[in-house]
């Protein structure tokens, strides 16, 4: 068993398409072991994507992740890291495959519905960033 980070991203919230991503979610036999409705500081977007500082779209980055609410949730599944990227799609929407969450819901590169961690080094790093150990019951 391995877990991931997801989140729901602003777009998701705004649209009120929680429960539609989550079905999807689930449907693809990953576990919603733990989840939070929360509003992002900038402070705490930066940080949380300190890794792409360097590149171009930073600032529209965090800007967007502030817009309003996102749903951090942590998943449980075998391969969940690498299953629930492909569940995602590609970043930009555009590319993305047929039946992916990023495909069907996604409005832009940017607002693009979802975020998983993209290994399992980065998923126990994320999970951390939001999560205390208490908080996750699988
Ligand atoms: P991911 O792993 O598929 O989420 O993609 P990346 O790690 O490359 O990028 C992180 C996030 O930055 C993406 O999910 C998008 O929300 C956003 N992003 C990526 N590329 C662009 C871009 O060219 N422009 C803007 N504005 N945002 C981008």
């Amino acid at each position: 068993m391995e877990r991931t980070l997801s989140i729901l991203k602003p777009d998701v919230t705004r649209r009120n398409l929680t429960g539609a991503v989550n079905a999807r979610i689930e449907s693809a036999d990953l576990r919603i072991i733990a989840q939070r409705r929360i509003q992002l500081t900038l402070e705490q977007a930066q940080k949380f994507y300190a890794i792409h500082k360097d590149r171009s779209f930073f600032g529209e980055l965090c800007s967007y992740m502030i817009s309003g609410p996102v749903v951090v949730q942590v998943l449980e599944g075998e391969n969940s890291v690498e299953r629930y990227r492909k569940l995602m799609g590609s970043t930009n929407p555009a590319n993305a495959d047929e039946g992916t969450i990023r495909r069907d819901f996604a409005e832009s590169i940017e607002a693009n519905s979802v975020h998983g961690s993209d290994s399992s080094e980065n998923a126990v790093v994320e999970i951390s960033f939001f999560f205390r150990e208490i908080d996750i019951t699988e």
